[in-house]
Formats: structure tokens, sequence, C-alpha cells
């Protein structure tokens, strides 16, 4: 049994942050979302019931990939006017998923700083894909999380100057325990991630928000193979999701699955 919460909390002109907050109800066996990351050996799972989602994580919380279970998990949106980036928390570690244009490291670091984390705490930095818009900042924040292993999609990766090397994702590939879905046609390599338990979807410019109500296919200005980006769009009609984050206009907060599907068939 999977409770899922979603709170959207406004931080200002710093974007919202979905709070999610997954509990299990009873028997913490089969976790289907577990099957798709590396689960962590041994068994001294912490637990903690993960009300207090923006309480500053206890410094002497072990690493975790965390399973969603009795964690919370917070979304939060890096709004920086023309693009967003976003920042995902969980067990007292994050993930940056894209990094702005040019200038938007401290700008990440406040959002960061918004959830009690900094950038020691940044475990994995993802790139959608390899435009100037979302990978602006890249050698900014690798070198300020620089623990961090960076991530895109394997197509894009040899146009990302990063200062060290990058690991790249392929579709089915989980990363931080987000599924990345392969979504080409915006650029070879886009890849969109799902967070599955939360029911999440960074869609990066695979799909484009309107108002924070509707959704649009791919720029067709920016996107030089619009087949595969429509292709794309049919692919992640697929999968199950409430929330969009999107590069460009704003994310929606529920219905995603449908608004997705509602691209394809009309
Ligand atoms: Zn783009």
């Amino acid at each position: 049994m999977i409770e899922r919460r979603l709170f959207l909390k406004d931080l200002g002109k710093f974007g919202i942050a979905m709070v999610v907050v997954s509990a299990c109800g009873s028997g913490p066996t089969s976790d289907p979302a577990s099957t798709t990351s590396a689960s962590a050996p041994g068994g001294s799972t912490t637990t903690q019931p993960g009300l207090e989602p923006f309480s500053t994580p206890a410094s002497s919380t072990a690493p975790s990939l965390g399973n969603g279970f009795g964690a919370s998990t917070v979304w939060e949106r890096v709004n920086l006017g023309s693009v967003s980036a976003y920042v995902l928390a969980r067990g007292g570690e994050a993930a940056v998923i894209d990094t702005g244009t040019a200038g938007s490291a401290p700008a990440i670091a406040t959002s960061l700083g918004q959830i009690g984390l900094g950038w020691a705490d940044v475990s994995h930095v993802v790139a959608t894909h390899l435009h100037p818009d979302h990978v602006g900042s890249w050698a900014a924040v690798m070198e300020g999380a620089a623990s961090a292993s960076g991530y895109a999609g394997q197509a894009d990766l040899p146009s990302i100057r990063s200062p060290r090397s990058l690991i790249g994702l392929s579709d089915g590939d989980s990363v931080f325990d987000l599924r990345v879905i392969a979504t080409p046609g915006h650029t070879p390599g886009h890849i969109s991630l799902l967070d599955e338990l939360a029911g999440i979807l960074v869609a990066g410019d695979s799909l484009n928000g309107t108002d924070g109500t509707g959704l649009t296919g791919a720029n067709p200005q920016y996107t030089p193979d619009m087949e595969t980006a429509n292709d794309s769009i049919a692919t992640m009609a697929g999968f199950d999701f409430s929330v969009v984050l999107v590069g460009h206009g704003e994310p929606v907060a529920e219905n995603g699955s449908a608004l997705v599907r509602a691209l394809v068939t009309g």
C-alpha cells in the first residue's frame, strides 16, 4: 500500500517545491519501485516517519539512494525566468536536473539551501539535453557539487563540456531512483526522467508548459526532428504520472498523463 501526498509549497521567486511524502501502510515488502534501483545492501535502513519534509536532514544520516518509503521526497523548481532547472532531494541527498543558462549556479545553490542542503549533498547532476539554456551552468554546478556524478543521454554526451567525465544514460536506466525515458527529437540524446513513486515526470524540452494547466509538444522552432519528437510524446504517454516538470512554461501539477495522451490523440 503506497500513500502519496503531494504538497505544493510556494517559495516566492524561487518557484514551487513539490513535497511528496510517501508512506507505506503495512507490510513494507515488494516495493515495485525498488526493482529499478540499486538496492542498498545491509539491513540498517533507518525508519523515518518522513512527516517533516522541510526539516534539515540529520547530518548523521547515512547516504541512501532512498526507496521512497518512509522518507520524504522534495522536488523543487529553480525558476530561472526563461528556463527552469529542478532539484530533487531525498534521504539527505540531492540531484540537480538541468543547470539553466550561464550564471545560474547561485540560484540553484539557493534552492538547495531552501531545503537545508548544499553542494556537498548533491550526488547526481543530470542534463535532459545538450542545449545551452539547460547546460549553461553545467561546469559551475559540477565544480560546486564536486563529488557528484554527471549524466546525460548518450547521444548528447559529447556536446556537453564538463570538468569531469560524464555517464551516458539510455532508455530504461535508473539514476537516483529516476527512470530514464529516451525522448529524442528535440535533440538526439534528449532524455526525460520519471519519478515513478511520486508520479512526477521531468520532461525537459520534449514537452512545453503553458499556464500551468496545459502542455504542448516540443517547440518546432528549436526541434530539428519533429517526427521523432512526436514519437517521444507517444512514449511518454505510456507511463502514469500526475506532475510534469518542463524546461519552459509552467509545470503542471495534476493530470499529467492525460494531458500528454491528449497530445498524442489530438
Ligand atoms: Zn532545448
